[in-house]
């Protein structure tokens, strides 16, 4: 077996120690007679899975009494629905776009109601977050809707938007758990699972309860916030055995020490990368320094060929997957919690090698 060191922006890398529980548990659980994926989701021994999942995660993020926990289906895009859907009672919402999701979730909520722009960065293509006044949010706005870290462009908010009362609604799918949260500056939160959580096919939404219950009556019952609570998160079959790893993944956050701890692993992992990257003199940097990613790493030499002279000889390296997004060009290094130090390591090393010989 040889494993290769995974920069995929998602699905990405999970902790060696999770997939060798999994493989250990595979055949079977406990003392089930059958592994997670046969069980039924009403089963006592899944009841006990999913129950801890949802505890575990609640710890780890720190999450107050007064939010729920969801666990849904349909990936973050789904979400870019369902939001308009439950959250739009006055038929209004602003939206900051910052690269492409944030730009989709914008276009999908203009079907269900007045959306306004609050603030882009498109006229730079995305290389930082774009900032807005308090002042510009629509006091009878239902909600404003940002993206936390830019996936695709590499760029990530420095500090929580202040909305005054009108609540925050945020896509977290490639930082969730990287960093401390303070969920209480949050009417809502999403993720896909496929970047920090676990593997693709679950969502984790964390909402605040008073928000629950104002969805439109033609709402899907399968995207209603309310009828996801109630039941829940089992209203239909859940995602069970993505909810069964991404359990194990929350314990695996847990006994690293838990956020605090990660986001500081996060920051020095960043800073190798970022601080390699300077020192070079063929290679840019996409995002501009104060809107830095810690999670996505963007940068390109401005030759196309060069490019991918690079992504071919760090994958013969067994680092694989630093071709960038289209939208964005060169290479993309996405360094999530399971991304070891090492990794990193053997990135910054390479860059540095790869300049010398190309410069
Ligand atoms: C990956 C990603 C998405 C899309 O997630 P899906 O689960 O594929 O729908 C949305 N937003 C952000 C910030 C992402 O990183």
């Amino acid at each position: 077996m040889s494993r290769v060191f995974n920069y995929s922006a998602g699905p990405s890398m999970l902790p060696v120690s999770v997939l060798e529980q999994c493989a250990k548990e595979m055949l079977e659980y406990g003392d089930s007679g059958m592994s997670v994926m046969e069980m039924s989701h009403r089963s006592k021994a899944y009841d006990a899975i999913i129950k801890e999942a949802f505890a575990t995660f609640r710890r780890v993020m720190g999450v107050p009494d007064n939010y729920k926990v969801l666990f849904m289906q349909g990936g973050a895009s789904t979400q870019f629905a369902a939001v308009p859907l439950n959250l739009m009672k006055n038929g209004k919402a602003d939206y900051v776009v910052s690269g492409e999701f944030s730009g989709k979730a914008y276009k999908e909520a203009q079907k269900y109601g007045d959306v306004k722009l609050l603030a882009t960065s498109e006229d730079t293509n995305f290389d930082r977050i774009p900032t807005f006044k308090k002042e510009d949010v629509r006091p009878d706005a239902d909600y404003v809707h940002i993206c936390y870290n830019n996936t695709i462009f590499g760029t990530h908010f420095n500090a929580i938007p202040d909305t005054g009362d009108v609540p925050l609604v945020c896509d977290m799918s490639s930082c969730i758990m990287s960093e401390p949260i303070n969920v209480s500056r949050f009417g809502m939160i999403y993720a896909g699972a496929q970047k920090n959580i676990g593997p693709a096919g679950l969502t984790v939404v964390i909402i605040r309860e008073d928000l629950l219950g104002n969805a439109r009556p033609d709402t899907p019952a399968m995207l209603n916030y309310k009828v996801i609570s109630d039941g829940d998160s089992m209203y239909n079959t859940p995602p069970c055995y993505a909810i069964y790893v991404a359990g194990l993944v929350f314990q695996w956050v847990e006994q690293l020490g838990g956020l605090y701890e990660l986001y500081e692993i996060n920051k020095m992992k960043a800073d190798i990368l970022y601080t390699a990257l300077e020192k070079t003199k063929i290679f840019q940097l996409h995002a501009q320094k104060d809107s830095r990613s810690l999670m996505n790493v963007t940068f390109r030499t401005g030759d196309a060929d060069l490019d991918k002279k690079f992504i071919a000889e760090a994958a013969a390296r067994g680092m694989v997957s630093l071709a960038g997004h289209r939208k964005v060009g060169g290479m993309r290094a996405s360094i999530y919690n399971a991304m070891p130090m090492e990794g990193v390591r053997e990135l910054a090393k390479f860059i540095k090698e790869f300049d010398e010989a190309n410069a």
